[in-house]
């Protein structure tokens, strides 16, 4: 049966290309879960839904059909047929993501979504699956869970960095918003899954961080 990893922490922690390159070192899927909600954050915002009125955003959380490709050479996202790996990025889909994700209904319907996915791993070699919540409710079975953290200003530095230079206050500003709300919120709050390992990235390179998570997973 293929192993399942399950990869949670803060908002820009280095979690993304942690998991991306772990999964391809050990021949595993990759699942973004934060793509997820921020798909479904998309289509909420081009078809006019208030993402603050919890019981707006409820009411049509059923209608988009969201499509993730696991592989993690190259993962996709499209929503309704439309790659929306681009546009999931931009500052507006940051701003509205966190009270979008904090709805219950939104988080049933793409947890069901994403165990699926896992269950479909589990036949082959298995993969790795990133997000808030991936060891406390999607798939506290896991046999490898990891939390990942690093100080606000790395992360904010890294985040920049990936969005071509953006400004780091704002930046900063916007990362410590999303996992105030994460953390706060009563629907799977961003905590640390019983059992996780906790890896603070601050002070090292992306290759010293895939290197223990391996060695991690094959331990
Ligand atoms: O991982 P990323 O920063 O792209 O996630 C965007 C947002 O999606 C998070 O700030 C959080 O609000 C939400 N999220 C979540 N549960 C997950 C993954 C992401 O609530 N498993």
């Amino acid at each position: 049966m293929g192993i399942v990893v399950a990869v949670d922490g803060t908002s820009g922690s280095g979690k993304s290309s942690t998991c991306r390159g772990v999964a391809s070192a050990l021949g595993l899927r990759y699942l973004d879960t934060g793509a997820m909600y921020r798909a479904m954050t998309w289509w909420m915002l081009e078809h006019g839904v208030d993402v603050h009125d919890p019981a707006a955003v409820a009411a049509r959380c059923s209608e988009p059909t969201i499509e993730t490709g696991t592989d993690p050479a190259a993962p996709t996202i499209h929503v309704d047929g439309v790659d929306v790996s681009g546009p999931i990025r931009s500052p507006e889909v940051n701003d509205a993501v966190s009270p979008v994700a904090a709805v219950p209904e939104v988080r049933e319907q793409l947890v069901a979504l994403q165990r699926a996915h896992i269950d479909e791993a589990r036949a082959g070699s298995g993969i790795v699956v990133e997000g808030r919540d991936i060891g406390s409710t999607v798939a506290p079975e896991a046999p490898v869970k990891l939390y990942l953290t690093a100080d606000p200003a790395a992360r904010a530095a890294r985040r920049a960095a990936e969005e071509g230079g953006s400004d780091l206050a704002s930046t900063e500003a916007s990362l410590r918003r999303r996992d105030e709300i994460d953390s706060g919120r009563a629907a799977s709050p961003l905590t640390m899954a019983d059992g996780a390992a906790h890896l603070d990235t601050t002070h090292l390179s992306l290759e010293q961080v895939i290197d223990q998570v391996v060695s991690l997973v094959r331990a």
